[in-house]
């Protein structure tokens, strides 16, 4: 199956989302040939920061030939089972993922766990109970915001957000309709940055305490985009993620659209050294949150994920389910 049998509306849709973001030159021709077989471990859907229902993505991937997916939602599992049932259809391994915020000195890092049990109800209610606290802190950027003379309410970011799990990008969605900044990106560089004055810290996991926590639900902890851990430089980011593997890591997400060939055979090596598995993904968000990025493509030319990748996650889920 390569098209998949994709009805035609679904396939017009498709092209229209892409069409407003025109895709990378080489989705001309046969855009299933280069990526048939490969996979693609990492990307959002509305249920979080994602402008795609996960129906989409899945219906997107079998179209690029892909044989198995993640859906790694920021702090959710929640559009995973929606996930799970059209890649049935349509002949997609949809991999159990999450992408978890953890706290990190000076900002936040991304854990990816994978192979969660879908059963194990424990998993999706710590997520919820850090939303809960993720809610108090949005409440205060809310309400730190009204004191800087631009009021909004926290119904209106509720509403902006649909579905999804609230966060910052739904706020400055509202303050740039309100007409209080120009763009989304200038709502975060004035205002609620990291170091923006209407900024709170999250309320989330240390590095020890996540890493425990996906182990704990026999998961494989993967450390996402590894050069946003922003140790600078491969030797310091080396240091960083020996420390993280005595706490129970797994894997590092090497092959990623930002990582350049140094970042991405560097990476590679680490893993080698410290008997980490390597694992890839586009982190595809949508058009308006990552312009250049599309599904299993990454960003521009030649980035793809082997699927021998998924075989090694596999042995890792296999040794992390003991
Ligand atoms: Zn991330
Ligand atoms: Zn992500």
């Amino acid at each position: 199956m390569t098209r998949a049998g994709l009805p035609a509306g679904i396939r017009h849709a498709m092209l229209c989302a892409m069409g407003e973001f025109p895709p990378p030159s080489h989705h001309h021709g046969d855009p299933a040939a280069s990526l048939r077989g490969c996979i693609d471990l990492h990307m959002h859907s509305s249920f979080s920061d994602g402008e795609m229902p996960p129906e989409y993505l899945v219906e997107w991937a079998a179209e690029l030939g892909l044989k198995a997916i993640s859906l790694t939602d920021h702090d959710t599992t929640r559009g995973l089972q929606r996930a799970i049932a059209r890649g049935r259809e349509l002949g997609v391994e949809v991999i159990p993922g999450c992408e978890i915020s953890v706290k990190l000195s000076g900002g936040t890092f991304h854990l990816l766990a994978y192979f969660y049990d879908l059963n194990d109800e424990g998993f999706e209610g710590t997520l919820r109970d850090i939303a809960d606290k993720r809610e108090t802190r949005n409440r205060k950027i809310v309400a730190s915001l009204a004191e800087h003379g631009m009021p909004l309410t926290y119904e209106e970011v509720l509403e902006e957000a649909g579905e999804a799990v609230v966060g910052r990008p739904h706020i400055a969605a509202v303050m740039e309709r309100n007409g209080y900044v120009t763009s989304r990106q200038e709502a975060f560089d004035k205002w609620i940055s990291n170091d923006g004055p209407c900024y709170f810290e999250k309320d989330t996991f240390g590095p020890e305490e996540a890493l425990k926590f996906v182990r704990e639900h026999h998961a494989v902890p993967v450390i996402a985009h590894p050069i946003w851990l922003n140790r600078g430089g491969l030797d310091k980011t080396e240091e960083y993620l020996k420390q993280l593997k005595e706490w129970g890591l797994m894997g590092l997400e090497a092959v990623y659209p930002d990582h350049d060939e140094v970042w991405t055979e560097g990476l590679k090596e680490i893993a080698k050294r410290l008997e980490l598995i390597v694992t890839g993904g586009s982190d595809y968000h949508g058009g308006k949150t990552k312009p250049h990025t599309t599904l299993g493509h990454g960003e521009g030319g030649g980035f793809k994920v082997p699927g021998e990748l998924l075989e090694a996650l596999r042995k890792a889920h296999e040794q992390a389910a003991r």
